[in-house]
């Protein structure tokens, strides 16, 4: 077993959850909003944000990657696409893990484009902010953490460790 800490534990993470869900909710009032969760990282938190989300909304998945291990290969893919009849016209809000280099999140707010959304917003539990390599922010963002390495509520290490209820990360030594 690698050896982990815990960084942000199980309350801290549905106490912040539900203040995003309330923050989208203010600037969306009443107007159908699309949550479109990257998967699989995103799962976990797409999952307890929408159970706090008290406006009218619907769920999409999109499916990209780009890490292998603990390296990003720096391409992405695009494994699982969107239809353009749930996207076109919509307030789309993509859902995201983590936003580390920026260029995931960065390429799929362009590709949302071509389907003619109404808006794109994006929302990620934790940000690396010193790791970009791209000009991207969130809109709205969980955490912002250090350039640590993290796994848990849906982060993988090799396809390990999504299950567990909090965010760790890995210790080198
Ligand atoms: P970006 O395109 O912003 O570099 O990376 C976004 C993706 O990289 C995330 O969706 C996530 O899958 C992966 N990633 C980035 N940092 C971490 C990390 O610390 N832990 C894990 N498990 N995945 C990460």
């Amino acid at each position: 077993m690698d050896k982990m800490e815990i960084l942000i534990d199980e309350e801290k993470l549905q106490s912040r959850i539900k203040e995003i869900a309330r923050e989208i909710k203010k600037d969306y009032q009443d107007e159908e909003v699309v949550f479109c969760s990257v998967l699989k990282g995103a799962v976990f938190f797409t999952v307890d944000l929408m159970k706090n989300y008290t406006g009218p909304c619907l769920l999409d998945c999109v499916r990209v990657s780009s890490y292998e291990g603990e390296n990003s290969t720096g391409k992405i893919t695009l494994k699982l696409p969107l239809k353009k009849e749930n996207i076109e016209g919509k307030n789309i809000i993509i859902v995201e893990d983590i936003v580390d280099t920026g260029r995931t999140l960065k390429y799929l707010v362009e590709y949302l484009q071509e389907f003619n959304p109404k808006s794109v917003k994006t929302c990620a539990l934790l940000d690396k902010k010193a790791r970009r390599t791209v000009e991207f922010n969130a809109d709205y963002v969980g955490f912002p953490i250090d350039d640590l390495f993290v796994i848990g509520y849906g982060l993988d290490y090799d396809e390990k460790y999504r299950n567990f209820p909090y965010v760790a990360y890995i210790k080198n030594n």
